[in-house]
């Protein structure tokens, strides 16, 4: 057991006050407590917004260029150390290593996106609206803003909020899960090697108390939440009260909806991958397989072949294609879903409960889990597992399927897995969820378009990162200028018009 403290990332270096409280963080593949984390006071979170708001004119004023420079050396010491930052992430998530190098690559292209910087604020100029008259739009940054994000990606989501929003001219505090909160300060650690002057970006760790403080912090203009629904919906109702811009990601429980006419061998890798892949611990997760007509009777075979080929062990084992899952805690939570599967008589085709890795005995870990007969009703159904557990429902035509997806109430990602085109297309048109793929099953848009789901799955008006990014992080100013012309002296007290 190891007591070494993770700091909170204050004033451009590691906080030296002793927190009054902190919290262990573990090695979720040995079960071992490998550190403990700070957990911020109301007064932590009050001194690192402080220094965010004392840092943010000078950084506002910053010259486009010098801030496009200092979003290349970051982007240029992220692709250098991308090992190093996997293997913290695997060390405190879980997840395998090549799957972490896979997210710290997507929270690259955000930094990549973030690099333009200087096109994405070009405004908009009109001459001679009136006589003598031009105007201006542009957009300006809001101050000190917010990201509170989630354990599954400690690496990517930090990474898609506070390069735009630092970019745009912000200044900006994150509160990282505190399951796995170190991949934060090297982040951190990072962008002030490459020149970002301190203050500019924070990391306060901790629980709600250093959340809420900043939902209601006045010198707070915006926050960026990922987490789950009922956490998203606090924020968003706790941020808006308090007068600020807020855009909360919440959970997901996505659909692949398989038409009989589908390729079977590419939809058995994808359900496979979409299902088991990070233990199952993505928001973009399939975890909902929709077998349309008699589509099923060819596809089981195939899903449960490949899942008895699955290796489960520690994610720094090469050989492992799923490791264990967060917390012990997690472990119980999702094992006692599947027992609930059971009782209400859903087929249990494969059960990863109670499953040992050998010289990882007190890992918690739990295997590939597969149900078949899955109804609307049951729990498993209804509620979001966030763990390796694949339910498969029937159901008779491509029209029952859509109307499956469209009643759920979370619209993350969904995907259709056919060779009609047509009905491929119907799909994108008639389905109700934010994030739509044909033949890839997590259709996770790249850094330059913008992510988020629809309902339940995201509070708030703007998707996260690409354009929608810029606009969240930046607010518009319209400019009207008319320099003297003696020809028109004169009052006039009619409302101005154009002309
Ligand atoms: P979570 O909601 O428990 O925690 C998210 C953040 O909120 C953490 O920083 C946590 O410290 C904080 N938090 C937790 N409880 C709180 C409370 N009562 N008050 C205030 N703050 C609180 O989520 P998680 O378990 O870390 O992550 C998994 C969830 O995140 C899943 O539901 C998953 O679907 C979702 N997720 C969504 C997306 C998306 O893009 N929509 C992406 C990743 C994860």
């Amino acid at each position: 057991m190891s007591d070494e403290l993770i700091p909170h990332w204050i004033d451009g270096k590691p906080d030296e006050r002793t927190p009054q409280h902190s919290g262990p963080v573990f090695d979720p593949a040995s079960g071992a407590q490998r550190a403990r984390v700070a957990f911020a006071s109301v007064d932590d979170v009050d001194r690192a917004v402080a220094a965010a708001r004392a840092a943010w004119p000078a950084w506002r004023d910053t010259p486009i260029t010098r801030r496009t420079q200092l979003m290349f050396r970051f982007r240029q010491a992220l692709e250098a150390q991308r090992e190093e930052i996997a293997r913290i992430v695997t060390g405190e998530h879980g997840k395998t290593h090549a799957d972490a190098l896979g997210e710290v690559q997507r929270g690259l292209e955000v930094v990549e996106f973030a690099c333009g910087i200087g096109q994405l604020l070009k405004g908009d100029v009109s001459h001679q609206v009136s006589s003598g008259v031009d105007l201006a739009a542009v957009r300006e940054p809001l101050g000190v803003c917010a990201g509170i994000t989630p354990f599954n990606f400690p690496a990517m989501v930090p990474l898609w909020m506070f390069p735009i929003a630092i970019a745009c001219g912000n200044t900006f505090v994150l509160k990282p899960s505190e399951k796995d909160p170190s991949t934060a300060n090297r982040l951190a650690e990072l962008f002030a090697g490459a020149g970002l002057p301190g203050g500019v970006l924070e990391v306060v760790h901790g629980d709600r108390v250093a959340v809420d403080r900043l939902l209601e912090h006045p010198d707070v203009a915006a926050v960026s939440f990922v987490g789950s629904t009922p956490i998203a919906r606090h924020v968003q109702e706790t941020g808006t009260r308090h007068a600020k811009r807020v855009q909360a990601l919440g959970g997901a429980k996505n659909h692949m909806v398989v038409l009989p006419d589908a390729d079977l061998d590419l939809a058995a890798d994808a359900a496979v991958s979409a299902a088991y892949g990070s233990a199952g611990e993505r928001c973009m997760a399939i975890s909902v397989l929709v077998a349309v007509g008699d589509v099923a009777e060819r596809l089981l075979p195939r899903i449960e072949q490949r899942i008895g080929g699955l290796r489960v062990g520690s994610g720094e084992d090469p050989n492992a294609d799923m490791g264990p899952l967060i917390t012990g805690e997690h472990r119980d939570r999702v094992a006692s879903y599947i027992d609930r599967g059971v009782e209400e008589g859903a087929a249990l085709v494969c059960d990863g409960r109670g499953l040992r890795v050998a010289g990882h005995e007190d890992g918690f870990f739990v295997g590939p889990t597969l149900f078949d007969g899955v109804r609307p009703e049951m729990s498993i159904y209804r509620d979001e597992i966030f763990g390796p557990v694949l339910c498969v429902v029937r159901e008779a035509s491509f029209e029952s399927a859509v109307g499956l997806v469209n009643r759920n109430p979370w619209a993350n990602g969904t995907a259709i897995f056919t060779n009609d085109g047509g009905a491929a297309r119907r799909f994108q048109r008639e389905i109700e969820v934010g994030m739509v793929g044909v033949n890839v099953p997590i259709p996770v848009p790249l850094g330059f378009y913008s992510f988020g789901g629809w309902k339940s799955s995201l509070f708030g008006d703007h998707s996260i990162y690409g354009p929608e990014g810029v606009h969240f992080y930046t607010r518009p100013k319209v400019i009207t200028t008319r320099w003297p012309d003696p020809a028109h002296r004169g009052v006039d007290l009619g409302f101005p018009r154009s002309g």
